[in-house]
């Protein structure tokens, strides 16, 4: 992944940070991606491809690329995925063009992908990759989640809750395991998160040239 310079008040060049956000669905990680979003210029989502059809009030281009799946399969071999995966009984993939342009233009990216995303986005960026998991307080509470979203049929819902223990079987592939209870305070720790990642010192490839500064 290219270098970059970052606005932060340091000023140091430092590499750009993919952050993954995963959960089971109805979790809460849209939400807490929306805010993490409006709150950091410099980070900017990723907007995956799905060959799912599209939901009441979502928008091409900017929920997700809905494409079929001829175009798809095209897409896979012609190598434009960063990662992509089965879910749900449609494919999600990331595409590799974007993230690129975005870390380019100076700017950590935010990913919501599934465990299969996250796996296969640590095994190409490793160390410039944080994985974070946030899991329901139960799954009663997940289930009255998804009901009250209101975005999906019971069937649905049903299918999300099978595969809910699936995905939190998954924990142990992720960085940072958060519980989202109440909704600002998980806001607050996620953001706290990628403000510490951010700093950390593998990734500041400014600071060799700052401490020789300070030395001179
Ligand atoms: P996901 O993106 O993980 O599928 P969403 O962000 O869409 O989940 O959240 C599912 C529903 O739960 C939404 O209606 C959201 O407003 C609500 N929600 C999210 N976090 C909380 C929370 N901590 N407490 C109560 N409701 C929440
Ligand atoms: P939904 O259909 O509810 O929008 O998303 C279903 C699941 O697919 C979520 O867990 C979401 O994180 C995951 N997902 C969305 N986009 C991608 C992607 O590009 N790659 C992978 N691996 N998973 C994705």
């Amino acid at each position: 992944m290219p270098h970059r310079t970052e606005n932060d008040p340091h000023k140091f060049r430092r590499r750009g940070v993919l952050f993954v956000l995963s959960s089971p669905s109805g979790a809460g990680k849209s939400t807490i991606a929306r805010k993490l979003l409006a709150a950091n210029s410099f980070l900017e989502m990723s907007v995956s491809y799905t060959t799912r059809p599209m939901r009441p009030g979502e928008v091409d281009g900017v929920d997700y690329h809905f494409v079929d799946l001829e175009r798809f399969r095209e897409m896979v071999s012609n190598n434009e995925f960063l990662e992509w995966a089965h879910v749900f009984d449609h494919r999600y993939g990331t595409p590799r063009a974007t993230v690129e342009k975005i870390l380019a233009s100076g700017r950590d990216v935010l990913f919501d992908i599934d465990w299969q995303g996250a796996q296969q986005l640590f095994q190409l960026a490793g160390g410039d990759v944080v994985r974070v998991f946030i899991l329901p307080p139960s799954l009663k509470i997940l289930h009255e989640r998804l009901i009250k979203r209101a975005t999906d049929s019971t069937a649905v819902i049903d299918a999300r809750m099978a595969r809910a223990t699936a995905e939190v079987s998954h924990w142990d592939g992720y960085d940072y395991v958060l519980v989202n209870d109440h909704v600002d305070q998980c806001y607050e720790t996620v953001h706290t998160i990628l403000k510490a990642e951010r700093v950390r010192r593998s990734r500041q490839t400014g600071l060799i040239g700052f401490i020789r500064g300070l030395n001179k």
